[in-house]
């Protein structure tokens, strides 16, 4: 099945808001095994809106569009559509009730006539209520084309096309289809395709697909089949031959990040960290702390930014800052070792490095960047290279991800390599 999206907002075209739902929705269709091929935005102005849909319709078997379905009169994305594909609109009694209530309940007030219009749906269409928001909304198919409608708001929109959407298109594909994420940290991409290049080049049910992202990269196993059970059987082989093939690279599959990954490793083994971080700048904490339940593996941190909270609040040795510099391994040891003994954790991790713009007074490269991890078994330290060139919050991201890799790889017993 091959999908398009049209956007619909001269909002999108003036650059006052980017097309999230765009990426919202291709992500959600790439995990149902649908392939992407266009994203098309238009203002609100029918007539390029039927080019669009003229076009997308001879290439697509699938056309999801989002925005343009408010009472107000820019909003005509189901009046060209329904005169695009020949439809009549027609009054839907239960859903101009259901838009009333809406108004009475959540807006304490009586529903403007202006409304009526969002319960003009195309004849024969599946209605999409939306519990969310007042507007509807809905799909039909034409001429093997299946023409999808999505309100523009993010929040209703990702709502509408998790509950309503992928319910309808998994109707259209038989049986189920199942995906696993396969995430990746320390190989890049294209290191990545070339390791799985036989396996994403033949397999065809299931699939292997690569995604970069930001820091890192993930690799997609799909499997479709007439139950879940049987496309667990495809992809458990699938799944367990990448990592085979990958190795220690891949640090959890169906999770959502590094840091959701250390913790529960802290969890299990009881074990708590803390973080003296310099140029991530509270960072690591930040994203620790973002993770609910943090409290009980995270036991806080200090950002020393300067030599003064280095020295004074850390306890790192004056002599060392003077002779190696804040961007060193000593230091960083030192503020590690230093950081453990002040939040009283089991485990702490140190970040000293160059964020840029300019290179440090000692010369140290932008992108320089210690970390170390203190432990009851010592101290690890590492040196590296992130981000250069791309900007102080490129080195900062990269730095929190290569600290968390740390810890991860030091409490598996994979550090040093
Ligand atoms: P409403 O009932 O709010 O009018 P609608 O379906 O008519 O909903 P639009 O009027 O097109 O949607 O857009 C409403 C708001 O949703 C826009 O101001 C914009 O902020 C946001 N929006 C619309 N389309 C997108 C998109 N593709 N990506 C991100 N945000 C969007
Ligand atoms: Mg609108």
């Amino acid at each position: 099945m091959i999908a398009e999206l049209i956007a619909v907002g001269t909002e999108l075209l003036l650059g006052d808001v980017a097309n999230t739902d765009a990426q919202m929705v291709s992500r959600g269709l790439s995990a149902l095994g649908i392939t992407v091929h266009r994203h098309t935005v238009v203002g609100d102005n029918p007539q390029r809106l039927t080019d669009a849909l003229e076009t997308a319709r001879r290439r697509a078997d699938i056309i999801i569009t989002t925005g343009g379905l408010g009472p107000t009169y820019d909003d005509l994305t189901k009046q060209t559509i329904c005169k695009a594909f020949g439809r009549e609109l027609e009054l839907h009694q239960d859903i101009l009730e259901e838009i009333q209530t809406w108004f009475q309940t959540k807006m304490g007030k009586k529903m403007p006539e202006n409304n009526v219009q969002q319960a003009m749906l195309p004849v024969g269409c599946t209605v999409f209520t939306n519990p969310v928001g007042t507007a509807p909304g809905c799909a039909f198919e034409e001429g093997g084309v299946h023409v999808l409608m999505l309100p523009g708001p993010p929040f209703e929109c990702q709502y509408m096309f998790e509950n309503r959407a992928v319910p309808y298109l998994e109707e259209l594909t038989d049986g189920v289809i199942v995906s696993h994420e396969i995430r990746i940290f320390g190989m890049g991409e294209s290191s990545v395709e070339e390791a799985l290049h036989e396996p994403m080049t033949t397999l065809t049910n299931p699939t292997l697909a690569p995604y970069a992202k930001t820091n890192e990269c993930m690799v997609r196993a799909t499997a479709r089949a007439e139950s879940r059970e049987k496309a667990e059987e495809l992809l458990q082989p699938l799944v367990a031959q990448v990592q085979e093939i990958l190795g220690d690279v891949v640090y959890g599959v169906d999770v959502e990040s590094l840091e959701e990954v250390v913790s529960a490793l802290l969890l299990e083994r009881g074990l708590t960290l803390s973080a003296a971080e310099s140029c991530t700048g509270g960072l690591i904490a930040k994203r620790m702390t973002d993770l609910p339940g943090a409290s009980r593996v995270f036991r806080g941190g200090v950002v020393s930014y300067t030599n003064g909270v280095k020295a004074g609040v850390l306890g790192v040795p004056e002599t060392l800052l003077e002779e190696y510099g804040a961007v060193s391994e000593p230091v960083a040891r030192a503020m590690a070792e230093g950081c453990r003994r002040i939040c009283g954790s089991d485990l702490a991790v140190s970040v000293t490095g160059v964020a840029g713009p300019d290179t440090d007074e000692r010369g140290n490269e932008v992108g320089t960047v210690y970390i170390a991890l203190a432990s009851g078994e010592g101290t690890v330290c590492q040196r590296l290279s992130c981000g250069k060139g791309r900007g102080r919050d490129r080195v900062r991201t990269a730095a929190a991800h290569h600290a968390f890799d740390l810890i991860r790889r030091t409490l598996l017993g994979k550090f040093p390599a």
